[in-house]
Order: structure tokens, then sequence, then C-alpha cells
């Protein structure tokens, strides 16, 4: 039983997970895990894809490394993708969403272009990431989040934040 909750914001590259769980971190006192920089700080891959321009993560290296701080509780874990993670992790999923122009013009400041950056708008046009929440955790779990703009973070950041205090144990 864990004395805090463990919360999943994931999403498209670009909707906005990293800055929201960073300010959620900083609201709550809740421990901000980037999978991405946590799979290149500790090596939990397995090399460098060329094609996608990305790591190739080593799912279970990630679950083992990061199961003990899970049972503790009191993580926000930040990545673009979810269906790996143990079900029984998460007691909130948030799945940030972001309109097709806006993520567009993200990216590209970004630095995305050509197949990277269209293969990220379908992702997002087809809600896969809200599919594969919805395949990995119950209905009750899984909320999305527009996260448009500016005003749109600062509702999410408090949304999370007001979850985070409120939440107890009901296991
Ligand atoms: P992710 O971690 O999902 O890839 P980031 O948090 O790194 O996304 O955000 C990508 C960029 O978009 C950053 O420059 C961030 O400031 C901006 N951004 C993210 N969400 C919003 C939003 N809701 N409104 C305005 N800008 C945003
Ligand atoms: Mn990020």
């Amino acid at each position: 039983m864990r004395s805090k909750p463990n919360i999943l914001v994931t999403g498209t590259p670009g909707t906005g997970k990293t800055t929201t769980s960073a300010a959620v971190a900083e609201a709550t006192n809740l421990r901000h895990i980037n999978i991405g920089d946590l799979v290149r700080d500790k090596k939990l891959h397995d090399g460098w894809d060329d094609q996608l321009e990305c790591y190739v993560i080593n799912e279970d290296l990630v679950c083992d490394e990061l199961e003990e701080i899970m049972e503790e509780g009191g993580n926000i874990v930040d990545h673009h993708g979810c269906d790996f993670f143990p079900e029984r992790w998460f007691d909130r999923v948030v799945v940030l969403q972001t309109e097709n122009s806006v993520l567009y013009d993200r990216l590209s400041k970004r630095g995305y272009s050509g197949a990277k950056l269209t293969n990220n708008i379908e992702c997002e046009i087809f809600q896969v990431l809200l599919e594969e929440a919805n395949d990995s955790y119950p209905e009750e779990t899984v909320v999305a989040m527009k996260s448009d703009s500016i005003d749109d973070m600062n509702r999410n950041v408090a949304t999370i934040t007001d979850w985070v205090r409120t939440w107890r144990s009901t296991a």
C-alpha cells in the first residue's frame, strides 16, 4: 500500500508531458521521472535506432529499475508510451492531446522534420496514445486533457495537483 499516488503523463511528443509533469512535481513534491532521460542516463536500452532517431528502450530493464520506487508511491512518470508498465503502478493516467497545427509548430520548432514530424502528427491524429492507455489501464484511471495553450497547461497542472493532494489509498 502506498501513501502517495503514482501518476503517468503520456501523449505524443510535443503535447507538453515534461513541462506539465515538472510543474506538478514542483507543486506536490512528487518525484518526476522522465523515462527518456532515465533510459539515456542509466543505459536501459539496446542501442540507438538510426531510423527512428531514438534509443531502443529495454522495457524489462526500465521496469526493474523503477519497481521499488513505484511501490513506494509519489512518482509522476513522463513517457510517450504506456503499454509496458505494470497496470498496478498507476493511480491515474493522463493523456495530453494537442491540436494538429499547434503540435506541428511545436515539433518543427524542436527541429523535427520529414518522417519524424509526420509520424508524430499522425500519431496524434489517430489518438494512438489514448487508445494505448485505454487498452492498458482501467477506464476510470485514464483521463484525456487538452494541451493547446498555456491556459490549458495551467488548468491541467491545477487539476492534477488537486487530485494528488486529495488522493487517499483505497487499497
Ligand atoms: P513533451 O514532453 O510532451 O514532448 P514538452 O513539455 O517538452 O512536451 O513541450 C514541448 C514544447 O511545447 C515546449 O516548448 C513547451 O513549452 C511547449 N508546450 C507544451 N505544452 C504547451 C501548452 N499547453 N501550451 C503552450 N505551450 C506548450
Ligand atoms: Mn518530454
